[in-house]
């Protein structure tokens, strides 16, 4: 009897083992954060200072032209379960994510929510229009919202989303911090080694078929020579082809820019006019093959401006 008690409880302490085993490998991790993002640029910077505490989504990819997308279920059922929605804004998105916001129905992530940042309206943003003229094309009324190639707002804005982590998820604030911490460390020796790297491109005249380069080339120094849009957001015209290429025959630029994400054609029309090379930039994190976070996006870019590997 005393033999079989003996086995039983040793069964018993085995199963209950088991048992606490099997719940340790089946219980999930703790819950990562879901943030949505907008753009690819902001998925990144989440990932970097979120690491594995974050599940991270974005709207669209870089060869997606982030001012047209369309507002699918798919992305309103994104929004709905989001803890963060992270987007550019400064009216980037207007055309579709106000309709995203209503239709999911999330309130934690309705802008002015600790659920929401609007990266824009926390940097000094470019091209605010002193009037504001519909005629004059798709103009983005609240200033130029493309803020993220100027790599100092990446720097600064790090600081606004690590704390923004914080907030949503105390749990893990140490882990937030130092994780931004490590970043900005990086970032400055990056920045660092961009500038001087880019020091040769002061001055350096760049045709460009949107406005989305205005941080960069601030940044840089790179003066725009003319836009391939006669108007933001406006198709090329025969007229302004004519007009550009007459400015450039005056005074010539080194290169012609377009993103990814747009097409080439009126950038290769004007090169052809004007024999001035066509650069393609990656404009954001996935615009090619190299540009995988947001380090190697500005290596990228960079390599490409000054024909390091052009
Ligand atoms: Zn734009």
């Amino acid at each position: 009897m005393a033999h079989i008690n003996i086995e039983v409880s040793a069964m018993m302490k085995n199963i209950s083992l088991w048992f606490v085993l099997g719940l340790m490998v089946s219980a999930p991790a703790a819950a990562a954060m879901n943030v949505f993002s907008c753009e690819p640029e902001w998925a990144e910077l989440v990932r970097e200072l979120g690491g594995d505490k974050v599940s991270v989504t974005s709207a669209t990819t870089a060869l997606q032209d982030p001012h047209r997308v369309e507002a699918r279920p798919s992305l309103i059922a994104k929004v709905r379960k989001a803890d963060l929605v992270i987007c550019s804004g400064a009216e980037l998105e207007v055309g579709w994510l106000p309709m995203l916001l209503r239709q999911a129905g999330n309130g934690a992530v309705m802008p002015g929510r600790d659920g929401y940042i609007e990266v824009a309206t926390l940097v000094d943003r470019l091209d605010i229009p002193k009037t504001l003229d519909r005629s004059d094309g798709d103009v983005h009324a609240s200033g130029n919202p493309h803020v993220h190639l100027d790599p100092r707002n990446i720097l600064a804005i790090s600081h606004v989303v690590m704390r923004r982590l914080v907030m949503l998820d105390s749990a893990n604030a140490v882990f937030y911090q130092q994780r931004q911490r490590d970043f900005a460390e990086r970032w400055q020796q990056a920045i660092l080694r961009w500038q001087l790297q880019g020091a040769q491109l002061k001055g350096v005249r760049v045709v460009v078929h949107h406005q989305d380069w205005a941080y960069l080339f601030q940044w840089l120094g790179v003066e725009i020579a003319g836009t391939l849009e006669p108007k933001p957001g406006l198709p090329t015209t025969a007229g302004h082809v004519v007009e550009l290429k007459n400015t450039l025959a005056k005074s010539p630029a080194r290169m012609i820019v377009h993103a990814a994400y747009q097409s080439d054609r009126a950038a290769q029309r004007m090169s052809q006019l004007s024999g001035i090379p066509v650069v393609v930039l990656p404009y954001t994190v996935g615009g090619d093959d190299k540009s995988v976070d947001l380090f190697t996006l500005f290596d990228v870019t960079l390599q490409r401006l000054t024909g390091d590997s052009r």
